[in-house]
């Protein structure tokens, strides 16, 4: 054990020295190391004290399939071994195209063509990019303004980060503010008082046609929404606001870019959330994470077909869209891509349709805590929002961050939580059984 703990501390300094960790601040940056994880099995990960804790947020939304799962690692080795790498500019390979097929068949009609990025900012970056230059091409560069929302997060790359919404992105930041227009976040709970939740979905969708009327339709080129905003909270946008600003893009001609980056991949029962959670045909849909269940970084933007035919008809044939990445389409992603999705087929997405009401309905009976101003969420996703009270509503405050702070009591209870400042997210592993989701519920019961 001894040794154990010196190669533990070891570990720990040499990432205090040379590791530089996502997010971090000034009065820390390359001196720090969080709380490492050492192995993972099922919905369970094993931190370096060997606590045994629930993986609430399946890592970062992403483990779908849940860890330690055979069947992905075993063709990730076997396709490392059949064809490591290829050219994506001069070759393809077969896991990218029966993958491609695969991806079609789930997405809405008429999205039948895919893109692959390294992972969720690279597909925002790719679609809105795709976005400025087919309007290049189409003689009307001037279109190319880009619409999102308060509370959203699309990515860490240039673009994709100009579009975010959370206050805490931009203090520090640079982003491209003028390529962009923030709605208002589509949050019931923190909706005007007095305001009904039909109403408040009327302003929204007003906000955006006022929008369009101030700015022109001839200067927006998209619009790009999470279907329910993940690190914004969980926010489960009002009845038909989804469908409603669908409507209200493609009478304008706006693309309508669904970032499905979490949503994807059964985290809401279904392959892709758009259609079959929420009846919209987007024209581009974005997503990574739970493609590969995390096992591998790979992303990649699903495109409506028209949108290819629109450019062959246009009188620039020759004009290049001038964007790859080193690893799009990689064989080793698109491999595991494929098996994952087996396991989503065959199984999983049934299953995580059958546990959906009772992992709901268990952390919806935490409200009953004083600290608890909400809990909300759809599918396998949810969120534990403390306030100071229920009437002002304003977030609780503590000396370290509330949600840090139950994050460190449910540790020690054997549960990792997201915290995002006054929230608590939780989205395990697929795979949870309803006795685990009991398990988990419990635990954080106890934390908060
Ligand atoms: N879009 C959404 C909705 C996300 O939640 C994220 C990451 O959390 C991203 C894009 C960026 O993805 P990545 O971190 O893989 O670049």
């Amino acid at each position: 054990r001894r040794a154990d703990e010196a190669a533990g501390d070891e570990l720990t300094r040499l990432a205090e020295r040379h590791l530089v960790q996502p997010w971090p601040v000034s009065g820390s940056i390359g001196a720090e190391a969080r709380g490492r994880i050492e192995a993972g099995e099922g919905i369970y990960v094993t931190d370096a004290a060997g606590r045994r804790l629930i993986d609430g947020p399946a890592g970062m939304w992403c483990v779908n399939a849940g860890h330690r799962n055979r069947q992905l690692a075993d063709v990730m080795a076997a396709q490392a071994m059949e064809l490591s790498y290829n050219s994506p500019w001069y070759t393809t390979n077969a896991p990218s195209a029966v993958l491609s097929a695969r991806l079609a068949e789930h997405a809405p009609d008429g999205i039948d063509h895919v893109f692959y990025t390294t992972g969720g900012s690279s597909a925002v970056e790719t679609a809105l990019r795709f976005m400025q230059f087919a309007n290049n091409v189409k003689g009307r560069p001037e279109k190319k303004l880009i619409v999102s929302r308060q509370g959203g997060y699309h990515g860490s790359t240039y673009l994709s980060a100009s579009l975010n919404g959370r206050p805490r992105d931009h203090d520090w930041m640079d982003s491209a503010a003028d390529l962009v227009v923030k709605l208002s976040c589509p949050d019931p709970f923190r909706r005007p008082e007095g305001m009904s939740v039909e109403a408040f979905c009327d302003f929204l969708v007003e906000e955006f046609r006022a929008v369009i009327e101030e700015r022109g339709a001839e200067h927006i080129g998209a619009f790009i929404a999470e279907p329910v905003m993940a690190s914004g909270g969980v926010i489960v946008p009002p009845a038909g606001y989804l469908k409603r600003m669908h409507a209200l893009c493609r009478a304008n001609d706006i693309l309508f870019i669904a970032d499905e980056v979490v949503t994807a991949f059964g985290r809401l029962g279904h392959v892709f959330a758009s259609q079959d959670v929420f009846g919209i045909d987007p024209d581009m849909i974005t997503f990574a994470k739970g493609v590969t269940s995390g096992y591998f970084p790979l992303g990649g933007v699903m495109i409506a077909g028209r949108l290819f035919e629109e450019l062959r008809r246009s009188n620039h044939s020759e004009a290049m869209f001038a964007h790859g990445l080193t690893y799009s389409s990689h064989p080793v992603g698109c491999a595991v891509a494929l098996k994952n999705l087996d396991i989503l087929e065959d199984g999983l997405l049934d299953h995580a349709r059958a546990i959906t009401d009772h992992f709901q309905a268990s952390l919806k009976a935490l409200e009953d805590l004083p600290l608890v101003g909400e809990v909300r969420g759809l599918g396998l996703m949810a969120c534990v929002e403390c306030v100071a009270d229920r009437v002002s509503k304003n977030p609780l405050t503590l000396d370290l961050e509330v949600g840090k702070r139950i994050d460190r009591h449910c540790q020690e209870l054997g549960l990792l939580v997201r915290p995002l400042i006054n929230m608590c997210v939780m989205s395990p592993p697929l795979t949870i059984t309803s006795a685990q989701i009991d398990d988990m519920a419990a635990i954080l019961r106890k934390g908060i």
